[in-house]
Formats: C-alpha cells, sequence, structure tokens
C-alpha cells in the first residue's frame, strides 16, 4: 500500500494521545486497536506509524511527509513498517513466522520497528500462538498493533498481552461531511445508513456500485411487499445479486422497520423508506424479529462451503418476506 496515509477527523484526539504516550516512552510493545468495521482503524494506524517512524526533528509536526523516512513510507516501502493482511481470508502461521525475522533484526533506520496485523482474527490458532510467543517476549524497539473488527473473537492471552485502544465513530454529522469532502455528491445519509455509520465502508459503497444494486433490490422487495410480483419472480429478479448481497439488504429493512416502529427513527433512504411503509402496515415487532433470525440463519446457511442452494435460501427467504408484509405467520 502506498501514499502518505491521512488522519481522519474523528481520530485527533487519540492520535495526540497515542504520540505523548510515545513522548514520555510509555508507548509500550503491543497495542490491540478495536471498533467498528469502516471506521478507518488500519488508516489510523498507518498514520500513527508514519509519525512514529518520522525523523523529523520537530516533535510537534509528525508525520512532517518531507524525511527520508516519511519518504519510504509513502512509496510502501519502509523497512521498519510491515503489514500482514490474510491470504485467501486467513492470516496463517507462515506469514507470522516470516515476521519473526523482521522483528528480530535491528531496525534498518535506527528507530522502530512496526508491525500491524489486520485484521487479527484472521489468524488461524497457530497462528495466534505463534504471535503470542512474539508478545511473551518482545524484541527490543517493536511495536506490534492488531486491528480488530471483532476483538471477543481473539484468544484472551493475547488480548490480554495488548494494550487496548478503542477507536471512535465519529459524530453522524461528521461523517456525512466527510463523505462529502471526499468528493462524493450524493445522499450521504442514505450511504452512511447503508454502510453503518461507517465512513469509510459508506466511501467503498460509493465506488462500487453497491448503491444501485441496493436500489434495485428495495424495487424487488417493495414489489413483492404489494403484491405486485410472486416470491418466485422475485427470486430470478435477485438471482444476478449474489445471495448474500440479498439477505444483507432484507437484514436493513428488517432492522430500519424496527427503528420506526420502535424508536420513530425514520430512514434517511427514499428506497428503504417505502418497503419500511408497506411492511409496516402488517408487520409487528415480534414477527420482524422473528424473520431476522431466519435471515441470520440463511447468513450462514450461505456462507457454508460448496452450498449450491442459493437459489432455494432465496425463494424462501422472500416468500417469507412476502408473507410478512401481508402479515400472515
Ligand atoms: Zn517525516
Amino acid at each position: 500500500m502506498s501514499g502518505l496515509p491521512r488522519l481522519l477527523p474523528w481520530h485527533r484526539e487519540i492520535f495526540t494521545r497515542m504520540m505523548a504516550l510515545h513522548q514520555r516512552d510509555r508507548l509500550g510493545h503491543a497495542w490491540l486497536f478495536s471498533g467498528l468495521q469502516g471506521m478507518g482503524k488500519l488508516t489510523f494506524a498507518r498514520y500513527l506509524a508514519q509519525s512514529l517512524l518520522c525523523e523529523s526533528e520537530n516533535s510537534e509536526t509528525k508525520p512532517c511527509c518531507e524525511c527520508k523516512s516519511c519518504n519510504l513510507f509513502s512509496k510502501g516501502n519502509h523497512p521498519d513498517f510491515q503489514l500482514v493482511q490474510p491470504e485467501k481470508r486467513l492470516i496463517k502461521v507462515e506469514q507470522i513466522r516470516d515476521q519473526l525475522d523482521f522483528a528480530n533484526q535491528t531496525s534498518q533506520r535506527g528507530g522502530m520497528k512496526i508491525l500491524v496485523f489486520k485484521p487479527a482474527e484472521a489468524m488461524n490458532l497457530n497462528a495466534a500462538n505463534a504471535l503470542l510467543k512474539l508478545l511473551e517476549e518482545p524484541p527490543p524497539g517493536t511495536l506490534l498493533v492488531l486491528i480488530s473488527h471483532q476483538p471477543a473473537l481473539l484468544l484472551a492471552t493475547l488480548r490480554s498481552r495488548c494494550q487496548h485502544l478503542r477507536c471512535p465513530a465519529p459524530t453522524s454529522a461528521l461523517a456525512a461531511s466527510w463523505l462529502n469532502e471526499q468528493g462524493y455528491a450524493g445522499n450521504a445519509e442514505k450511504i452512511l445508513q447503508l454502510a453503518n455509520g461507517a465512513p469509510l465502508l459508506a466511501l467503498h459503497l460509493t465506488e462500487s456500485g453497491v448503491l444501485a444494486e441496493h436500489e434495485s433490490i428495495s424495487q424487488c422487495l417493495s414489489g413483492l411487499a404489494r403484491g405486485q410480483t410472486s416470491a418466485l419472480q422475485a427470486a430470478h429478479e435477485c438471482e444476478k445479486f449474489s445471495t448474500m448481497t440479498c439477505i444483507e439488504n432484507l437484514m436493513l429493512a428488517v432492522k430500519a422497520a424496527l427503528a420506526q416502529q420502535q424508536a420513530g427513527l425514520e430512514s434517511a433512504d427514499p428506497d428503504l423508506q417505502t418497503v419500511i411503509q408497506v411492511l409496516n402496515r402488517k408487520a409487528g415487532a415480534m414477527a420482524l424479529h422473528a424473520y431476522y433470525r431466519k435471515l441470520l440463519r440463511a447468513r450462514i446457511d450461505c456462507l457454508a462451503p460448496n452450498n449450491a442452494n442459493q437459489l432455494l435460501i432465496l425463494e424462501d427467504l422472500l416468500s417469507g418476506w412476502s408473507k410478512l408484509s401481508q402479515g400472515s405467520p
């Protein structure tokens, strides 16, 4: 990965705090950065790493973006920085072993050596145990950063050897203005809702055509809820999208319907709003919760390897959706 990382506005306070710890020589050797996916934890870790490695004389203005170290960092080949990410969904023990040499060598540029693992929960058990050894006997001058969206999935022994930093989420107003600053001219609130409030995920959605899929699926769900189409027809219409995408859109609709019923929160998404209006006329909270559980089970079925029954799963869910919107049990 190259290019200089940026400090996201909702990370200013934690950046100042981490740099102050570094100034006082209290940073320690291992951190766990947790928080929701799409909030910019990796961006923060890279920005912090660049600042810790920066060779500027002035500690107030790190990263300077001008020194040799910042230069190497921006080109993605700083010799004292390593980012470890999954290969085929897993971080494997071989990848951790490769990093042991790096950690045990002396630093190439005379400063710290920084290793970032993202997401740390992608480590299999062997990999986690290998990393544990490194955490138990940390080589001097090495900083390990574990990034996790789901820290509960990590070995307790790994967690207990790290200092914990919970990366904050921005307010919805800050997230929306940030999204607009990135050049997104559409409905920022709608896209943020689709991304569960996560700005970086929202930005990714604007760039990847997910929004158009969402609109098509919402229209299909609305037609089905009004009885204008059958579950079978709807399943065929939605077949061009992945079953997982359809399940996620159904989850979004049910969550938005519940938020409206229980807390009076109106969805900012006009496509979803139409669907919710039809749904809420007939379906109560209990039925919505039951259907949501069905979606959760379907998501697990969908992830099973070699699952060839994607169309059947979809048809079953859409048939359930149709009954839900008509008030049938
Ligand atoms: Zn610098």
